[in-house]
Parts: C-alpha cells; structure tokens; sequence
C-alpha cells in the first residue's frame, strides 16, 4: 500500500487491511462469480432481517445460474447474513442480469439500494493442489490419496478418517455442522481412492471438508460364517484370532472362512457440504458440473 500511495487506516489488529488489499489486488482472469447485495434502511440495522423464505425457493428454483441461495434439507436461507450489519441480503451467481430479476422476486423488508460485486466466492480460487508432505496449517488443499483408516464419529457427531499418498498421511474431518454430507463420509472404507478439498486445521494437522471426489470404491469383502467341513458338513469352530478354524467332530483344519462381497451404497464422483455449511470461496457442484 505504501508502494502505491494508497490511502489507509487499519483498525485493531489491521486484519481487515490485509483482506480489503487483498480483495483490491484479486485477478478475476481465471474465473469469478457475482454477487448483488442488497442493504437495509439504517433504522433497521441490527434487527430480524425479513426476508421471505418461500420467494427465496421460487428465486432459487427460476434461476440457474445462482448458487448457495437455500439449503433445502436444513431450511437455511443462505441469502441473508449473521452479522448486524446493513446487508439485507446477497444472491450469489454466474450472470450479472439474472441476478437483477432475481432479486426482484425476493419479498423482504425495504431496499434502500443495492450494488453488484464481481467476486471470486464460489470459485474454489482459495484451494491449491498439493501433497500431504507439503501441506501447512490454515492453507486450503487439494489432494489425491487413499483412506487408510475407516471413518469413525467422536461425542458431538464429528466424523475423521486417515488417507495416504506417496508422501504421508493426513486425517481429514466432516465435522458436525456439515449435517447430511457425513452420512457420505461415513461410508468411506479403506482403499477407496478419493479426492479431497478444505481447509487445514492446525492443531492436529486435520483438512477440514469442504469436498470429496471420489474416484475409485475399494471392492469390500467380509467373513459372513466360518468355514464348513467337507466331510462332515458341518460349521468348523474358529481357533482363536487369526489361527484358523477345526472342525470339532473330525479335526479337519481349515482357515478359509466364507467370505461375501460387500454392497456399496457410495458412487463415484462429487460430494460436497449443504448449503449451510459451505465456506463463500467453496465452489459449488452446481458449477462444476454445469459452469
Ligand atoms: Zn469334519
């Protein structure tokens, strides 16, 4: 800023400096998104924000080319923000002037004005693609591996699994407020080959979920009864963990248990957070498969 003479006050910790710069500095030349925001009469800041639910689904619904307006399954109007301040609320998408007709099907409290930003939300512009070796805490990744580690839920409904690449392992977290996407993340099984985009936690080194693409399911076989004797026809006994199984009436020695594929509810390809829980830079499937 100083280079280029700009003229600046930062706040407390001038955090907001850095974002504002940054923001200033973006290139849209790879890809960006738009937003129209729409603010409140000043006598209203602070207060319930009244933006009708139903015009926001119709909105939705008419417009294809926006994004992140409703979360269906958790009835969540995304439009609207959590913060007091003078923002009604902000229709994200891909074209300027369905935005301007989206926004005037949206039945709310008064617009004192509104402004269009061009944007990089929903752009996945935050994610790099990388190896689990190079990855550093809060950057925002992209990577290939394995699940080595079956997924497994913690108290208070936090869902982990480990995966591999050729440089390490990582553990990778759906945590509880991503609501319906860890019943995908729950059925993960070790070495399903996938893809996986979020944010890296510090401590302990955890990518946060954002995304998976899953690429590969690992055929999962299961022992479904003990072997049966082929003399006797009769179920063998097993011996103990690992140590095979022996028929009780003849002594016949077997360690081949029956085994049965497992169905897989998963398939390949996108699986990516609700509506209510995706971070703004998250692109959404919703642009990736129809940009
Ligand atoms: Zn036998």
């Amino acid at each position: 800023m100083e280079k280029y003479n700009a003229y600046y006050r930062g706040y407390k910790n001038s955090r907001g400096l850095i974002g504002a710069t940054a923001s200033v500095a973006w290139s849209s030349e790879n890809d960006s998104t738009y937003e129209l925001i729409a603010y409140r009469k000043e006598e209203k800041w602070g207060s319930k924000r009244q933006v009708d639910d139903d015009s926001t689904k119709r909105m939705d619904k008419k417009f294809a080319s926006t994004f992140d307006n409703y979360d269906y399954i958790n009835k969540h109007n995304r439009l609207i923000p959590n913060s007091p301040c003078p923002v009604l609320f902000g229709i994200r998408g891909n074209k300027k002037n369905d935005l301007i007709n989206a926004k005037s099907m949206i039945i709310s409290e008064e617009i004192k004005c509104w402004l269009m930003f061009e944007t990089n939300q929903g752009t996945d512009d935050h994610l790099k693609k990388t190896t689990i070796n190079k990855i550093q805490p809060y950057q925002s990744v992209i990577i290939e591996g394995l699940v080595i580690k079956n997924p497994s839920t913690i108290k208070g409904g936090h869902v982990f699994f480990t995966i591999k690449d050729s440089t390490g392992k990582i553990d990778c977290a759906a945590y509880e407020p991503t609501k319906n996407f860890r019943e995908t993340i729950r059925e993960l099984r070790t070495g399903d080959k996938i893809e996986v985009y979020g944010g890296v936690r510090k401590n302990p080194l955890t990518i946060n979920l954002e995304k998976i693409n899953i690429k590969n399911l690992e055929k999962q076989i299961e022992k479904i009864e003990n072997p049966i004797c082929q003399k006797c026809g009769k179920h063998m006994k097993s011996k103990g963990v690992n140590q095979g199984y022996k028929c009780i009436k003849c002594g016949t020695i077997s360690n081949k248990p029956i085994f049965e594929e497992k169905i897989r509810y998963l398939k390949t390809g996108f699986y990516e957070v609700p509506v209510c829980a995706r971070r703004h830079l998250s692109k959404p499937l919703k642009r990736i498969i129809q940009p």
